[in-house]
């Protein structure tokens, strides 16, 4: 699960990360209020930042023409302005796709004197299968391409998990990345800092671009995390009801939301060929045969390994809410699963959503006869698929006409 960046950077917060100060707004008035405030307080400029689950914000462009999700200004009239001018609009990155996400909150914040830019994430590497705190000198640009064509610009530490992290590590990637005097210090302290949020909040991914080398008032440098992005692991969201709440609904895809209340798990792809399969490895293996016979998989769903009628009703509803769909195939292995509960399933739900696509179906194993004969008896037009090879290369063939 993703979060915010102004949902990210109260984590940090929380564990002795500093970050600018500033505040969410949803509307026009809040942020010129939020801008006074940080005026006030003897900032003279601010950043006013768009929220969305994706980065490239300062790069990328509203689909009204304005350009740019970070936008740099010295007075609140000016916040009110831009603050208007990105809410309730979308906003396309290198990182939405085109159809770009809606902007409904603005991050403003004040805007400190950046020395340099610098990069560092916490996440689990798997070559070591341990954690690893990975930072580079060449901040704010994209990381992938650092990583392509200077590797050896990236620094990393990886923790054993049994001792955690050490703060010599800490001082040895500050050392690392050029930080002198107090900084080091600081610099350790920073990355300490980093890890515990990562390790708490059980984070699949903490990752600060740009972080700062910032000017204080007398001269004084310190750091500073400037953006934060943070992906929480799924699995372990059980044990974090206070970041389960931080989810935001409107930033994924309608389809996986209804997928996730059914406990179906289900991933929109870019095919036309629906797969309907119990188990993820079937499910795999279902979309590589897909694209053996030169179709193309529209999703990946997993009934899981005991769906209910109900379940399979609801996974056929979901499939078809994707208009690219042109053909389903659906794939049972049954080991736990009754073949005959996902016959009736079926049967049920092209007579509730009325199907005209056409329709493969391959059966196998617990009760498999009664669950054939239900199909057949149901009079629903349904193609038959006797191995798995033959159902896929019969979908791919349905839809190629
Ligand atoms: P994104 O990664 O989505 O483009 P960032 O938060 O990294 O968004 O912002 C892009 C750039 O804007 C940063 O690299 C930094 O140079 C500048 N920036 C962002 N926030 C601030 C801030 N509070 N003060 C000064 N500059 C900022
Ligand atoms: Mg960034």
């Amino acid at each position: 699960m993703n979060i915010h960046e102004f949902q990210a950077r109260q984590l940090l917060e929380q564990h002795g990360v500093a970050v600018p100060a500033g505040e969410v707004c949803a509307s026009a008035e809040a942020a010129q209020l939020a801008a006074e405030q940080i005026l006030a307080r003897g900032h003279d400029r601010i950043v006013i930042k768009a929220q969305i689950h994706a980065g490239g914000r300062g790069k990328g462009t509203f689909k009204s023409g304005f350009q740019g999700g970070v936008k740099l200004c010295r007075t609140a009239g000016e916040t009110f302005e831009i603050a208007r001018a990105m809410l309730g609009n979308v906003l396309v990155t290198k990182q939405t796709g085109a159809e770009g996400r809606l902007v409904s909150k603005v991050l403003v914040v004040a805007a400190p004197v950046i020395l340099k830019e610098l990069y560092c994430a916490v996440l689990l590497d798997r070559a070591s299968a341990r954690p690893m705190v990975m930072a580079s000198t060449e901040g704010g640009v994209d990381i992938e391409e650092v990583a392509a064509k200077q590797p050896e610009k990236i620094v990393k530490e990886t923790v054993d998990p049994s001792v955690g992290w050490m703060p010599f590590q800490g001082r040895r990637l500050a050392v690392a990345l050029g930080l002198k005097g107090d900084l080091i210090a600081a610099g350790a302290a920073l990355f300490g800092g980093l890890y515990r949020t990562w390790w708490e909040c059980d984070a699949s991914m903490v990752e600060i671009n740009p972080l700062c080398i910032v000017a204080g008032p007398e001269g004084k440098e310190s750091l500073m995390a400037v953006d934060a992005k943070i992906s929480l692991d799924d699995n372990a969201l059980y044990r974090h009801p206070e970041l389960r709440a931080l989810r935001d609904l409107a930033e994924e895809a309608p389809l996986e939301i209804e997928a996730g209340k059914h406990k179906l798990n289900y991933i929109k792809l870019t095919g036309n060929i629906a797969c309907l399969v119990n188990g993820a490895g079937l499910a795999m293996a279902t979309m590589d045969i897909i694209q053996h016979f030169g179709g193309e998989p529209a999703n990946f769903l997993d009934v899981g390994g005991g769906a209910t009628q109900e379940q399979v009703t609801a996974a056929f509803k979901i499939i078809l809410g994707d208009p690219q769909v042109k053909g389903i195939l659906v794939n049972i292995f049954g080991g736990i699963m009754d073949c005959d509960i996902i016959a009736t399933g079926i049967v049920a739900a092209v007579r509730e959503t009325g199907l005209q696509l056409p329709l493969v179906v391959r059966l196998e194993g617990n009760n498999v006869a009664a669950g054939r004969q239900t199909l057949a008896q149901s009079g629903v037009a349904i193609i038959t698929g006797g191995s798995m090879a033959d159902a896929a290369e019969k979908v791919v063939k349905a839809v190629g006409k």
